[in-house]
């Protein structure tokens, strides 16, 4: 770059015009192109090497950067320097086959591509018109998903940014429909209660959702799980008969398909039947587990989804496509179209055109059919599910591990690929071993190999391992399990865990 000098310069010539006009010649574009994927291939190469998650601290690398923007152009070997010098050491490797925390979420290299590509023809799919192939692709796409994963044939999907704004629109959807109540045009206020149902072990998302629809927290009711962690449906049909003597109106049902604790399957044939005989919008969130209805081996787990009003589930987050990509289906896309298809003069269409702006909130709307593509094309279905199905069975093993030691126990089953566990240390307390628990994840985190995060399970503290980074293997699970065992003796032996409260 720096040979063909700064690519942009402020100077105008005689005649008044900018000297550089546009954007970087195709020349000056090659260069850094090239710099930068070679970058990238080494970054890809190397990061499971670094530790995982980076120790510095709040404001450190605020302080790296300058106070203002560049007032000159700068160089853009320079630009790419700063990833190493201040980017690299501020950023937690999601992208790290020892990322073990939430749930995974992996950019696999044709999903890398594709984000350039579709940066490079930047196109705003709102309308049909505004980019037929955008619209038509992405439709496509989540049809080829749909039949993948043994969905209903006659469900409409498209693609969103993140589940919890598809369980904002399902639940948008599920209001719109109850007759009577046209909340489009009159709004909430002096109708009656609306009422949300989901088990106590299900997403944040949903009664954020809740809030954001005006049906207020009052109206969301969590529904006890069992000792799996499973909703309760006589709680749940229990709750609803409740509700309509005290002249509320249920509104929907979120079923989870792997919720976010303990990936537990809510029992949604019976969810489903509660819905259908009470003319209750059934909604499931399936986020992280929705990948595994790719295996055949697994489709029990998805039993009963077939009479879901809508589903959401994340391809960024156990298909390898680098977020965000969340597809959302729906059995009734006339209905989302009625809450929120509003048309101004200025995006007026064909009559007839399918423009996804129509079902959903936001109008603009990126390019995100290519990277599902080529992740689908470049590793073939057979591919996916083999890399899903290896997971699970890295999960299942690990799991017979921690079922096998006598320092830990499995606090919950394990039906997908993550693992919840406890450390035991007889002799010590309820409230020392849970924070003996919380000090043993962060011990693991430290070694740099392995990053491990906590939940609450019944009140008592417990360490997920999930797996889902396309790069994990048996050898890395092998690892963990040796410094968890590690730290774990060590842990029994000090005195880390000063607890003042017993
Ligand atoms: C991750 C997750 C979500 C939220 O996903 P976003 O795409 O980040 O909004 C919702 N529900 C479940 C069950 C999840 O695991």
């Amino acid at each position: 770059m720096t040979s063909q000098g700064t690519p942009f310069r402020a100077s105008r010539s005689a005649d008044g015009r900018p000297e550089a006009p546009g954007d970087w010649t195709a020349d000056q574009f090659r260069d850094a192109g090239h710099a930068t994927i070679e970058w990238i291939a080494q970054y890809l190469e190397t990061v499971g090497d670094s530790p995982v998650v980076p120790s510095c601290r709040p404001g450190e690398i605020e302080a790296k950067l300058p106070s203002f923007a560049p007032e000159q152009s700068e160089d853009f070997e320079r630009i790419l320097q700063d990833l190493d010098k201040i980017v690299e050491p501020g950023m937690t490797h999601w992208n790290h086959p020892g990322f073990l925390a939430y749930f995974g979420i992996t950019s696999s290299s044709p999903g890398i591509l594709a984000e350039m590509v579709a940066a490079a023809f930047n196109p705003n799919g709102m309308l049909w018109k505004t980019s037929p192939v955008a619209t038509e692709l992405e439709l496509k796409m989540l049809a080829w998903l749909r039949e993948l994963s043994a969905l209903p044939e006659d469900w409409f999907g498209f693609l969103l940014d993140t589940a919890s704004m598809g369980t904002f629109l399902a639940l948008a959807a599920a209001r719109e429909s109850i007759p009577g109540l046209n909340v489009r045009e009159r709004g909430l206020a002096g109708g009656p209660g609306l009422c949300v149902y989901a088990s106590d072990q299900a997403h944040l998302s949903v009664e954020k959702a809740v809030i954001a629809l005006g049906l207020g927290r009052d109206g969301f009711r969590a529904i006890e799980s069992d000792d799996q962690f499973k909703m309760r449906p006589d709680r749940l049909a229990e709750a609803i008969k409740h509700d309509r003597r005290d002249g509320r109106v249920p509104c929907a049902v979120v079923g989870t398909v792997g919720t976010t604790s303990t990936t537990s399957v809510d029992p949604i044939p019976e969810i489903a039947k509660i819905c259908v005989r009470e003319s209750i919008w059934l909604h499931v969130d399936a986020a992280y587990a929705g990948s595994a209805a790719l295996l055949s081996s697994k489709r029990h787990h998805f039993l009963g989804c077939e009479q879901a009003d809508s589903y959401v589930f994340n391809p960024h987050k156990w298909l390898f496509v680098p977020i965000d990509a969340t597809a959302f289906y729906t059995k009734h896309p006339d209905v989302l179209h009625r809450a929120f298809c509003l048309v101004p003069d200025y995006l007026r269409s064909e009559d007839g055109d399918l423009n996804l702006m129509d079902y959903g909130l936001q109008m603009g709307r990126r390019f995100r059919a290519l990277k599902l593509w080529w992740v689908l094309r470049a590793f073939g279905a057979e591919g996916l599910r083999e890399r899903i199905s290896y997971h699970c069975e890295l999960a299942t093993q690990f799991a017979g591990w921690i079922g096998k030691s006598e320092r830990f126990e499995l606090a919950a089953p394990v039906p997908f690929s993550t693992v919840c566990l406890q450390a035991v240390w007889p002799g010590k307390g309820e409230r020392e071993v849970d924070d003996c628990n919380e000090e043993l994840a962060a011990r693991v985190t430290k070694t740099g190999r392995a990053f491990l995060a906590t939940t609450k399970l019944r009140g008592r503290t417990v360490i997920r391992v999930a797996i889902g980074n396309i790069g994990t293997d048996g050898a890395r699970m092998k690892e963990v399990f040796e410094i968890l065992e590690r730290e774990h003796d060590q842990l029994a032996c000090s005195e880390a865990t000063p607890n003042p409260g017993t």
